[in-house]
């Protein structure tokens, strides 16, 4: 499986849109791995999670082509993961000869809601939206995808995404706080490959709906505990704030010991079958 972080900062961007703090304008003059869009991942080529106001950034500057695409799937409806506006070019005279029409689109009830209120014809907007349940297994072309309950937002159900079977398979843990008991019910019966888990917070704080490196480290230790990561199992952090304050070299750096990967826009993971 081919897993291409494209996005990794948290909302705002790094160097954020109007932000003059040290850690935004050190991100300017370094450049590289410092400049951090927003959260996105591309599955093999055509499975996309999240789709925000970046998505023609990432087009452009890694080389991709989403006409391509046959699932989308949403991890919650937050600003920089869910741009409704954009979906308007799925449509003709917008888009021509894609892959695959209408291009399936899978995500929580609530999220649903939203896209089916701006779109209300879906058929003619290009789309089939699908509500999931959390814990259920959907097939994407030959991928199995599990939703799995996030802590993130109150008033809806966020959704983080293990892809591949689940004896076999990669975590998408964005965005999210420390999962509650029942997710950890759940992955007790997983093994993962791969964990690419937010950490928005760096070295800054605790939240309840974010995870900082602190918090990654407790639910590394849970997973062991669980006995659902596998030995050779790649960590990886991304969706870092500006408020996290250290560049990618300086996180990777304190976190070389944890044997974290740092992610960078257009990083491309290899996991699992
Ligand atoms: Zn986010
Ligand atoms: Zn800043
Ligand atoms: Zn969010």
């Amino acid at each position: 499986m081919k897993f291409q972080i494209l996005g990794t900062a948290a909302a705002e961007g790094w160097p954020a849109l109007f932000c003059a703090c040290d850690p935004c304008r050190r991100a300017r003059a370094a450049g590289g791995k410092n400049i951090r869009s927003r959260a996105s991942v591309l599955v093999n080529d055509n499975i996309k999670v999240d789709f925000n106001s970046d998505e023609f950034h990432h087009l452009s500057t890694l080389g991709l082509d989403y006409s391509q695409l046959e699932h989308l799937l949403f991890t919650h409806s937050h600003n920089d993961h869910f741009s409704t506006g954009e979906l308007a070019y799925l449509r003709d005279p917008f888009a021509h000869n894609r892959k695959k029409n209408p291009l399936d689109i899978w995500c929580s009830a609530d999220v649903a809601n939203i896209i089916q209120s701006r779109y209300p014809d879906e058929a003619a907007a290009g789309m089939s939206v699908h509500a999931v349940k959390p814990f259920e297994t959907i097939g994407l072309d030959g991928m199995p995808a599990t939703p799995i309950t996030a802590i993130h937002k109150h008033d809806e159900l966020c959704l983080n995404w293990l892809f591949g079977p689940l004896d076999n398979c990669v975590l998408y843990a964005s965005d999210t706080g420390f999962y509650q008991p029942p997710t950890w019910e759940f992955l007790k019966n997983v093994k993962l490959n791969m964990v690419v888990s937010e950490c928005t917070l760096g070295f800054t704080g605790e939240s309840e709906t974010h995870m900082s490196v602190n918090s990654v480290r407790r639910m590394k230790d849970e997973l062991v505990r669980l006995g659902s990561l596998k030995p050779s199992a790649q960590f990886v952090i991304t969706h870092f704030s500006h408020n996290a304050l250290l560049l990618h070299d300086e996180m990777q750096e304190r976190v070389k010991d944890d044997g974290f990967v740092v992610a960078y826009d257009g990083i491309i993971l290899e996991a699992g079958p």
